[in-house]
C-alpha cells in the first residue's frame, strides 16, 4: 500500500511580492486516482436562508403532511406499503435510478442543523434497508446508500433523507473500487479496508473508533473534510445493530464538526460489500459541501465533473487531528 503524493509550486505576483503556493497531487492508495490539495480559504457565506426553509416547507413531499398521499410505492417487495421505524418512513424514489431505488426520509423535522442529527434517525434507516435487502432476490446487486443534505449538495428536497440504489450494473467508480480491491486480495492475501485500518490505526489520518467501526481521513480525499468508516463486518444486510450503531455515532459526530468548521451541506455513501466477495468489505465515504446560503457557490466544476479530478481545500492529516481532539 502505497501513499504516494506529488508536489507543484505555483508562483503569483500580488501586491507587488511573489507569492508561493504548494499544490498536492495525491493518489489514492487502493485505485490510484489522484486529487488535488490547494490550501485556499473558501468563501464560507453562512448567509441566511430562512426563507428557503419555508418556501420548500409549505410544498414539502417528505413532510408528514403530505407524505402518505404523495410518496411513490414499491409494488414488489413492500406489497404497495409504506415502511415506518420511528421518524423514518421508506418509500419508493419517483425517479428511481436502478432497478430498486429507495427514499427513506429520516426526520419528522423538514430542516436540521448539522448538529442536530442524530444517530436514531441513521440507524433506524438503516435497518429498514436491511429488512428490504433481505427480501430481494438472492442474485449479485451493487448496493450503494447514499446521502445528500442541502441543494449545495445536490438535494432537491430539503427535507433529510438517504437513498438505497441496489442495481445489477456497477456504477463507474464502485466498478474501479471492486476490481482494484480484487486485485489487492491476490496480492495480498487480505481485503484493502482492513489492511488500511492497520496500516493507518497509529497515523496521523486516524480520528478514532465508534462500535466496532475505524474512522481515518482519506488521503487523497474526494471532497472537502473526507472522512472513511469502515466496518468490522463486512456485509451491510448482515450487520449486527452494534455496528449499525457504530456508523450512526460516527456520522452524528463527524457532522457536528463540520458544523463547527462552517458547513451546513454534506454528501456520504456507502459502498456495500455484499455478495462481491472476501475482497470486498462495506466502505462509507463522507463529504462537506459548500455552505448552502441564498448565493452558493457550486463546488462540482469542470475538474471533477471532465477529468474526475477532486480538489480540497483541507489536508487530511490537519482536520483528522482536529477531529480526533473532539472524538
Ligand atoms: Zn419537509
Amino acid at each position: 500500500m502505497e501513499f504516494r503524493k506529488e508536489m507543484e509550486t505555483s508562483k503569483i505576483l500580488i501586491g507587488g511580492k511573489v507569492d508561493e503556493s504548494i499544490v498536492e497531487i495525491r493518489y489514492d492508495p487502493l485505485t490510484l486516482q489522484t486529487s488535488r490539495i490547494v490550501k485556499k480559504r473558501i468563501p464560507l457565506a453562512l448567509g441566511d436562508f430562512e426563507e428557503e426553509i419555508m418556501n420548500s416547507k409549505s410544498s414539502c413531499p417528505f413532510c408528514n403532511e403530505r407524505i402518505e398521499e404523495l410518496a411513490a410505492r414499491d409494488p414488489e417487495i413492500m406489497n404497495g406499503k409504506l415502511w415506518k421505524r420511528g421518524e423514518c418512513i421508506a418509500f419508493s424514489n419517483i425517479l428511481p435510478y436502478s432497478k430498486y431505488s429507495l427514499i427513506l426520509r429520516i426526520a419528522d423535522a423538514h430542516y436540521l442543523r448539522l448538529s442536530e442529527f442524530k444517530s436514531f434517525h441513521f440507524f433506524d434507516a438503516f435497518k429498514l434497508i436491511q429488512d428490504y435487502l433481505r427480501k430481494l432476490p438472492t442474485q449479485k446487486f451493487y448496493i450503494s446508500i447514499g446521502m445528500n443534505y442541502l441543494k449545495s449538495a445536490g438535494s432537491s428536497v430539503m427535507h433529510p433523507h438517504i437513498q438505497l440504489v441496489v442495481s445489477e450494473n456497477s456504477t463507474d467508480f464502485f466498478a474501479r473500487l471492486d476490481w482494484s480491491a480484487f486485485e489487492f486480495m491476490e496480492l495480498n492475501n487480505r481485503d484493502f479496508w482492513s489492511a488500511l485500518v492497520e496500516k493507518e490505526k497509529d497515523g496521523e489520518r486516524y480520528i478514532g473508533r465508534t462500535k466496532k467501526t475505524d474512522w481515518l481521513s482519506a488521503f487523497a480525499p474526494k471532497g472537502f473534510l473526507h472522512i472513511i468508516g469502515i466496518p468490522e463486518e463486512r456485509e451491510f444486510a448482515e450487520m449486527s445493530d452494534e455496528q449499525l450503531s457504530g456508523f450512526s455515532e460516527g456520522i452524528v459526530k463527524i457532522l457536528k464538526f463540520y458544523e463547527i468548521k462552517g458547513f451546513n451541506a454534506f454528501n456520504f455513501t456507502f459502498f456495500c460489500g455484499d455478495k462481491l466477495g472476501n475482497h470486498f468489505r462495506t466502505n462509507f465515504h463522507i463529504v462537506a459541501r459548500t455552505p448552502f446560503s441564498k448565493y452558493y457557490w457550486n463546488d462540482v466544476f469542470f475538474s471533477k465533473l471532465f477529468h474526475d479530478e477532486s480538489i480540497s481545500f483541507f489536508t487530511p492529516e490537519e482536520y483528522a487531528n482536529e477531529l480526533k481532539s473532539l472524538w
